[in-house]
């Protein structure tokens, strides 16, 4: 239930599903659309599905007893490696890891394994080592360990070594490489390419109108030209003269010139618009394409 909602909730909701289905027996029982019913506003709907599922399987070949071994257990709908390994560990007094990316991270450094963290590989090569250290019958502080060692101390970065109970057998550590284990690869900066119009829109006194960009997102707070995204195969000059109607609730004819720049960056509105004359321009915040457009408007043979 937690994963959905808030701690608030899930203290009221919890008792009261219990109520509703006191016995595993009772949840096999019940049909799918009591369950969903009881369910209902907690989100993730398909763990309610899975939870019913669980408690027939469990009622038709366990003999209606929650099975205790990791293979038994992780078969169940909706049990994936982790919860698996955490039940057979906590409730059963197992031996298997507990893989997070917390706990990947942690082996990754003690047993000083390259590659991305998050890969397959590396998970098991980090499940197999940590499996030969856990003891039969203490998987429970093996798994608590773990998990609040990579959460609390081994972080990602900025790890505090020099306090962790590890760190004499931490191979990562003894080479002084730490932040070289346990992380995936840096990705590269997302680029998303627009068709960006604007327009130049003059008053008769000369002045020009800009628009000062939203303080959330992209290039917040700077300011630009009026205009906007192309929507599909538009002409420039429609786009133009749409976003400026659709902003300013004006019509525009559209002058002889363009120029086109290539630049990449969203449009969601603006906060303000201001009437500037040209040589005030300087004193405003403009991305850097707008500064072309700038030094265009500047040119002697360009002013009104
Ligand atoms: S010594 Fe440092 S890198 Fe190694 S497990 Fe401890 S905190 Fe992580």
């Amino acid at each position: 239930m937690l994963v959905q909602t808030t701690v608030a909730v899930g203290i009221k909701r919890y008792p009261r599903f219990l109520r509703c289905f006191p016995t595993l027996s009772s949840l096999a029982r019940a049909s799918k659309d009591a369950v969903l019913k009881e369910w209902e506003g907690l989100g993730y709907y398909h763990r309610a599905r899975h939870l019913h599922e669980a408690a027939r399987i469990i009622r038709d070949r366990h003999h209606g007893a929650f099975p205790s071994s990791y293979s038994d257990i992780r078969a169940l709908p909706g049990i994936g490696d982790y919860a698996a390994a955490a039940i057979v560990n906590f409730c059963f007094e197992g031996n298997v890891p507990p893989i997070d990316t917390n706990v990947a991270r942690v082996g990754a450094r003690l047993f000083g394994i390259a590659g991305d963290v998050r890969s397959g590989g590396v998970r098991r090569e980090v499940r197999h080592r940590l499996h030969g250290l856990m003891s039969v019958g203490r998987g429970a502080v093996w798994t608590d360990a773990l998990i609040e060692l990579g959460a609390l101390v081994c972080a990602p970065r900025h790890p505090l070594c020099p306090s962790c109970p590890l760190r004499s057998d931490c191979r990562a550590y003894r080479q002084g490489a730490v932040e070289r284990f346990g992380l995936p690869p840096a990705r590269p900066p997302q680029r998303r390419e627009v068709n960006v119009a604007c327009g130049i829109i003059r008053r008769r006194d000369g002045r020009v109108l800009i628009a000062q960009r939203p303080e959330g997102g992209l290039l917040p707070g700077l300011w630009e030209f009026p205009g906007g995204k192309r929507q599909g195969n538009e002409r420039i000059s429609e786009t133009c003269r749409r976003e400026i109607q659709e902003e300013l609730g004006i019509n525009v004819e559209m002058g002889e010139r363009h120029m086109i720049l290539r630049h990449a960056y969203s449009h969601i509105g603006c906060q303000q618009f201001r009437w500037v004359r040209v040589a005030e321009m300087s004193r405003y915040a403009f991305p850097a394409a707008n500064r072309h457009i700038i030094a265009e408007i500047e040119r002697p043979e360009n002013q009104p």
